[in-house]
């Protein structure tokens, strides 16, 4: 070993160096970064937690998947072992402990990242719930199908799914109410000149004896 493999080129120190620069040199030149955002998704029914787009049954913690995007996304400098992480705070500007070891020289840190976890539905809960929808809002408006699905977004938490159809979309709704709000607030949005809303039996409902409905709402331009 010559002079090259026990200095630091950088500051000349003799501590921690390896591949040609000591542990501070390396930790200075590249500043440790967090992912500036991690979101996991977690389904309100089961639990089960959507992990890179895979929805995983698990009784693993949301905290758990977040610390693993925190991992996989952080940068830092070379030979880096991340020795602890720890989410401190979860939300907009959430905070994390970090320790790492660079040859063996430890470096802790506070840091930043927006760390949040989201409700959603997982297919099977939503598979079983399509079953079971109140209202379907039939929107016939191919040309402006992607703006309308925008704009449906913001009622995503009462959206069982969406089916695309060939004049439009459908899409089948948790509620009436929820229906309802959608199909006014998409008629005055996107102008339709129609809204036709009727009513189905499908069953009986033995407790209030009275027959239990669906409601269909049909939103077209007519031309
Ligand atoms: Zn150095
Ligand atoms: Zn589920």
């Amino acid at each position: 070993m010559g002079l090259k493999s026990r200095f630091c080129p950088r500051c000349g120190s003799d501590a921690n160096v390896s591949e040609g620069l000591c542990a501070n040199c390396k930790f200075e030149k590249v500043e440790p970064k967090l992912p500036q955002k991690v979101v996991v998704r977690i389904c309100r029914d089961c639990g089960a937690v959507n992990w890179r787009g895979i929805w995983v049954k698990t009784d693993e913690s949301p905290e758990y998947y977040l610390t693993l995007a925190l991992e996989k996304g952080a940068r830092l400098p070379p030979s880096s072992v991340i020795k602890k992480l720890e989410i401190k705070k979860m939300g907009r500007k959430g905070k994390v402990d970090l320790v790492f070891e660079i040859d063996d020289k430890r470096f802790e840190q506070t840091m930043q990242s927006d760390i949040y976890v989201k409700d959603s539905r997982c297919q099977d809960c939503g598979n079983v719930l399509s079953q079971d929808h109140r209202a379907i809002v039939q929107v016939r408006d191919k040309k402006n199908e992607k703006k309308i699905l925008d704009f449906a977004e913001k009622y995503r938490e009462f959206i069982i799914k969406i089916e695309d159809q060939r004049e439009g979309v459908d899409f089948y709704m948790l509620s009436k109410d929820s229906a309802r709000h959608l199909a006014t607030d998409l008629r005055k949005h996107f102008k339709f000149s129609s809204m036709t809303v009727s009513h189905r039996q499908y069953s009986w409902d033995q407790s209030k004896n009275r027959p239990k409905t669906r409601i269909n709402i049909s939103l077209r331009q007519d031309d």
